[in-house]
């Protein structure tokens, strides 16, 4: 793995997940937005331009849109089970 690669742990409630967390999409959406997940200052990314591999790994790189945020990683989905999703 990559050095500076955070593993995001895997949310399974109902609500957003919390920081540095990701949650599934519901089935029917997942091919085109993959997870969602919350970044170290909590706001809310959607994995939609992203591959995720049967790993975990999410290419490229997660970028944050939040106007001042400079939250900007490579990620692994921990207990990721949807197999390989290209972007
Ligand atoms: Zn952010």
């Amino acid at each position: 793995m990559a050095p500076g690669t955070l593993i995001l742990d895997h949310y399974v409630g109902q609500n957003r997940p919390p920081p540095l967390h990701w949650k599934d999409c519901h089935p029917s959406t997942r091919h085109r937005f993959k997870a969602e997940l919350t970044c170290s200052r909590g706001h809310g990314i959607t994995l939609k331009g992203h591959a995720v591999h049967s790993d975990g790994r999410v290419e490229p790189s997660v970028v944050c849109l939040h106007p001042g945020c400079n939250f900007h990683e490579f990620v692994r989905l921990k207990e990721w089970m949807a197999g390989t999703l290209v972007r």
